[in-house]
């Protein structure tokens, strides 16, 4: 049996860091997203696609099966839910932290709002993740929707804090704000279509096995 497989994953940081993973895998990609425009990539092994989609969509292709398999941040998928998907391995790679940060100047204070008990204003592109992570402190907050440049929303009076990715915290000290609150330690994960785990699974298990290995080999 020599089934296909279509790999769902983002161009930019998950693909240059997958890259050498796949390529311990024996799979190497044809093209490169940065200078090509095509959007299925072919690579040295005839069965094995991969398909180039924004970072947020990599979950819904390969929950609806038109990706096999995919490699999705931790972040993107709290925010999807993970339904019709399994998350078989960590591939450790675009390590950060998703985190809380507000302005420095407070650090010290209380959670909530300068203490007068109005309710805290978030601002992010993790809603979803926002939320259940305040539902669960108990702490009643107003969450407002951004799709970037969250790190201005305390600077200009539209939020008191903002849920963002942080890796070195340099993005953060640039404008004036610091990190208040630990939410999840994130990295890109290998995702898997539920039915193709049955329907290809020998050449969906052979390619986990092979990944395993790869992280395996680079720690
Ligand atoms: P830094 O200044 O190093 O803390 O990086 C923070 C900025 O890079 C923020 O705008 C984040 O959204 C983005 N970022 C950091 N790490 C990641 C990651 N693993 N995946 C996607 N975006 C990231």
């Amino acid at each position: 049996m020599n089934d296909s497989l279509i790999i769902a994953l983002s161009k930019g940081r998950i693909f240059k860091e997958t890259v050498p993973l796949l390529a311990q895998a024996g799979i190497t990609p044809l093209d490169d997203p940065d200078t090509s425009r095509k959007l299925i990539l072919d690579t040295n092994q005839e069965q094995v696609k991969l398909l180039i989609v924004r970072a947020t969509d990599v979950p819904t292709y390969v929950q609806y099966g038109a990706a096999d398999l995919g490699v999705a941040g931790k972040d993107v998928l709290l925010e999807h839910g993970g339904e019709g998907l399994y998350e078989p391995l960590d591939l450790r790679i675009a390590v950060c932290k998703l985190m809380v940060a507000g302005r420095v100047e407070e650090k010290d204070k209380p959670t909530a709002a300068g203490g007068s008990g109005a309710r805290l204003r978030i601002a992010t592109k993790f809603v979803n993740s926002t939320r259940r992570y305040y539902a669960e402190k108990g702490e009643q907050v107003e969450v407002i929707k951004l799709y970037g440049s969250m790190e201005l929303a305390p600077l200009v009076g539209l939020a008191d804090r903002i849920v963002d990715l942080v890796d070195t915290g340099n993005t953060l000290k640039a404008n004036g704000l610091t990190p208040l609150e630990h939410m999840a330690d994130i990295s890109s994960r290998l995702i898997v279509n539920k039915a193709s785990m049955k329907m290809k699974h020998q050449a969906v298990r052979e390619f986990i096995d092979n990944m395993t290995k790869a992280v395996q080999d680079r720690s």
